[in-house]
């Protein structure tokens, strides 16, 4: 049947979602572009902020209600037949998720999404209400398929997460820390690279752990020939020797993880992009302390200094967030004069949200939403300022670029990245492939884009 994947949250439902398609496909199912021809609609959910599952459960509300010949048909095209929804909202709601959406087809966690071809199946023969909840310690099926679609893929190296910080949902929703055998990523990324993706991105919600709680390099696995002993950069090492791939990127980062093996690493293979995303969440030590982070702010800001030392223009970017439990006008100074500090590329700010489970959401949710909104207008206020100033840097020198396509705004402009996952914006000068470098004179900068003329 026609089928379509709606994808809610972070680059690791990007990456389950991809691999769902490719699933599907396989199957023998047609996936197509616009929802309103798709008989099989699946939702897959974040949970990460209130507003985000509130927004996924809607959607799958809207679905169910189209499909039943109600509410607006348009967001149908009145074919759908099936509608599922899957991440990680299923697995905060459990068996709730049918009171919420009674007549769901299908329910299924993260780590569970090998299953749906299956699902499908399933409901094709009548059956209704179907959940499917992973363990905390389950290892997907269907991991490595991939749709290939563009020549940039995410690749997951690391699921679930142990570190438990006082805020977060994921270690409940995601499961344990798991790491995949090296062997199985390369792999993967080699019959990637052969497939003509250029750019990888290796995912994790603290990637730099790769290998930390279980071995991810097998005792009859070959040596490092670099002499790498700590496992993420004994990957990046063996990724940068395949034919065929330019770029490797990976994210997310904790400050830990950033040993002198990985500034090593990003010295020693030039495939390996230099831009960490480095989630700081606050600059307060108290508040720190109260999240669980594991860092101080010195801490965080050594880290930060290690990597600019090594490159003044390596890009850092970050995620705050605003409005923790009792965080005071003071706390929230010292985050921003942290980011001030920090000088990063580029920020997200998310306005604090309790989460049902998490030690947090023991605490009051103290800081009135006004606040909040305040609060994250000016850290973003201030990022605009400094996004100008890290740019401006940059005018006059060559960056490589990879090409992605026409941009967005002016179809008659080209856009692609350089290795600081810096938008470049350029007017193309003769036939231009998708995946390709180019080296583009930076003359114009902007908060979020840089401009460029290609040399
Ligand atoms: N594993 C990543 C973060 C994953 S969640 C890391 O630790 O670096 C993505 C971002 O969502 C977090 O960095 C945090 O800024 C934000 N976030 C997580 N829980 C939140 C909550 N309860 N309220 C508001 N923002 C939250
Ligand atoms: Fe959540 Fe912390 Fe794990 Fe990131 S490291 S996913 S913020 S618990």
């Amino acid at each position: 049947m026609t089928f379509h994947l709606h994808t809610y949250g972070c680059q690791m439902n990007v990456r389950d979602s991809e691999a769902v398609e490719a699933l599907l496909s396989a199957a023998g199912h047609v996936r197509v572009e616009n929802e309103s021809d798709a008989e099989l609609v699946i939702v897959n959910s974040c949970t990460v902020r209130d507003m985000a599952e509130r927004k996924a459960v809607g959607k799958c509300g809207n679905l169910i209600a189209a499909k039943q010949g109600r509410g607006r048909v348009s967001e149908s095209g009145g074919r759908v037949k099936i509608v599922g929804l899957m991440g990680c909202a299923v697995k905060r709601m459990g068996a709730d998720v049918f009171k919420s959406l009674p007549n769901l087809d299908f329910a299924v966690g993260p780590r569970r999404f090998g299953a749906i071809p299956r699902l499908v199946e399933r409901c094709l023969a009548g059956e209704k209400r179907i959940l499917e909840l992973p363990d905390d310690d389950e290892v997907p099926t269907g991991m490595d398929a991939h749709g290939v679609t563009s020549f940039q893929s995410f690749v997951t190296v690391l699921l679930g997460c142990d570190n438990r910080c006082s805020y977060c949902i994921v270690p409940d929703v995601r499961g344990h820390e798991y790491s995949r055998p090296a062997r199985e990523v390369v792999a993967e990324v080699r019959a990637l690279a052969a497939r003509g993706v250029k750019e990888v991105c290796l995912l994790g919600q603290s990637v730099l752990r790769y290998g930390k709680r279980n071995p991810a390099w097998l005792p009859d696995d070959p040596p490092s020939p670099g002499g790498y002993t700590e496992a993420f950069p004994r990957l990046l090492e063996a990724l940068s020797a395949i034919d065929g791939l330019k770029r490797i990127r990976f994210t997310s980062a904790h400050p830990k993880g950033c040993t002198d093996e990985l500034v090593r690493a990003y010295a020693e293979f030039p495939k390996v992009c230099r831009h960490l995303h480095l989630p700081v969440q606050s600059g307060s030590d108290r508040v720190l302390r109260e999240m669980g982070r594991h860092y101080t702010r010195a801490e965080y800001l050594a880290a930060v200094a290690k990597l600019r030392a090594f490159d003044p223009e390596f890009a850092v970017t970050t995620d705050v967030i605003v409005g923790y439990p009792g965080e005071t006008e003071a706390d929230f100074e010292e985050t921003r004069s942290l980011m001030e500090e920090a000088g990063f590329d580029n920020a997200f700010v998310f306005k604090y949200s309790p989460r049902p489970g998490t030690r947090s959401a023991a605490l009051p949710d103290d800081v009135p939403t006004e606040e909040k909104e305040r609060r994250d207008q000016v850290l973003l206020a201030d990022q605009q300022v400094r996004g100008q100033a890290r740019n401006e840097r940059l005018v006059g020198t060559v960056r490589e670029v990879l090409v992605e396509g026409p941009s967005l705004r002016n179809a008659a402009r080209w856009s692609g990245r350089d290795g600081g996952n810096r938008i470049v914006v350029f007017e193309p000068k003769g036939p231009l492939v998708a995946g390709e470098p180019v080296n583009v004179r930076i003359v114009e900068a902007h908060p979020q884009i840089l401009v460029g003329e290609v040399v």
